[in-house]
């Protein structure tokens, strides 16, 4: 299997109806990244950088980051990486951090709004990655955005950053790309308010399902009670593309489902160009692409979203889709 999929490496992943799409690798630490080449992406769609934070017994330094970010770069070899910025918090703990018990750490003191109460944390990553950047595109993204104001909060951090690094004559980086991770639900009510506002969006579905469904995802007796191929989820993803379409906005999928090819089935039928998922899931999604006719599968998905009775889950009828092929 393993070889077969190899073989698929330098194939170019377009359906047989002729759309392209565009399969990049989730990435966090200096061994993944020989995956980048391995496994034909075209680039690194999520660079979680909290993982450098999680297995370091302290804060990690400034320098050490901007190494870390450095290395990263020079492994893409002018591939696009996205880097997420600090998503501590919840299911990512840091001991080193003061944690303060929550109820609900999911919902707690996590993520871009730990970065906006501490700035100090979010200012020496951005520091570290803009001087790693230097010369080169930056592409960035911010999790668990839940209100454009963050956003805006957010960028003016970013200009306060840019601002140091010309006044102490750093080479700024060629472009900014500036991107908000999709993965709480209140965003999908303010999709034209923040599309104006960013270079791109990738969609965290892992945490957007666990959000939209309100069952955690570390816990299986809930959270397999619900589909991410429901009727009502998959609505919901296909409102995210179709806003990308109307304001010329990149989108990609970041979360796991990318990685299941029935699932990546799904994500195409409803609009999705660009995926990113774990390097071993990339074989398996080319290969379904290479035996696509996305039209087809756009037909029958959208004829199951606009039924009376919303599907709870279409796996069923994509798996038998995929059968015929
Ligand atoms: C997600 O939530 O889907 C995601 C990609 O981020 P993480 O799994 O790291 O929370
Ligand atoms: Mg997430």
């Amino acid at each position: 299997r393993k070889e077969r999929y190899a073989g698929l490496r330098d194939k170019p992943a377009v359906t047989r109806d002729g759309v392209g799409v565009d399969l990049q690798i989730n990435a966090g630490l200096l061994v993944d990244l020989p995956h980048l080449d391995e496994a034909g992406a075209q680039g690194i769609g999520l660079f979680r950088t909290e993982l450098q934070f999680m297995i370091a017994s302290t804060m990690p330094r400034a320098n050490d980051q901007q190494k870390l970010y450095e290395a990263v770069f020079e492994a893409a070899h002018g591939k696009p990486v996205t880097f997420r910025t600090l998503d501590v918090g919840g299911d990512k703990v840091l001991p080193y951090l003061t944690k303060v018990a929550e109820e609900n750490p999911a919902l707690g003191y996590r993520a871009v709004r730990l970065s906006l109460d501490r700035p100090a944390l979010i200012r020496t990553q951005l520091r570290a990655l803009m001087k790693a950047a230097a010369g080169r595109d930056l592409r960035f993204m911010v999790p668990m955005i839940a209100d454009a104001y963050e956003l805006h909060a957010v960028r003016e951090i970013v200009d306060l950053e840019l601002a140091h690094l010309s006044r102490f004559g750093y080479e700024p980086p060629r472009r900014l790309l500036f991107g908000a991770m999709l993965e709480v639900p209140s965003l999908l009510f303010q999709l034209d308010d923040i599309m104006p506002h960013l270079d791109f969006v990738s969609v965290g579905s892992n945490d957007l399902f666990q959000f939209f469904y309100a069952v955690d995802r570390g816990n299986p007796r809930v959270a397999n009670r619900f589909s991410d191929l429901s009727s009502s989820f998959l609505k919901a993803l296909k409102s995210i593309a179709d806003a990308g379409k109307r304001h010329d906005v990149p989108v990609t999928v970041c979360g796991e489902m990318a990685g299941r090819p029935i699932a990546a089935m799904a994500l195409l039928a409803i609009g999705f160009r660009s995926m990113s998922m774990a390097p071993p899931s990339l074989g398996p999604v080319k290969e379904m692409i290479l035996s696509l006719d996305v039209e087809a599968v756009r037909e029958l998905v959208e004829a199951c979203l606009s039924e009376q009775d919303p599907a709870s889950d279409l796996s069923p009828v994509l798996a038998r889709f995929a059968k015929a092929q």
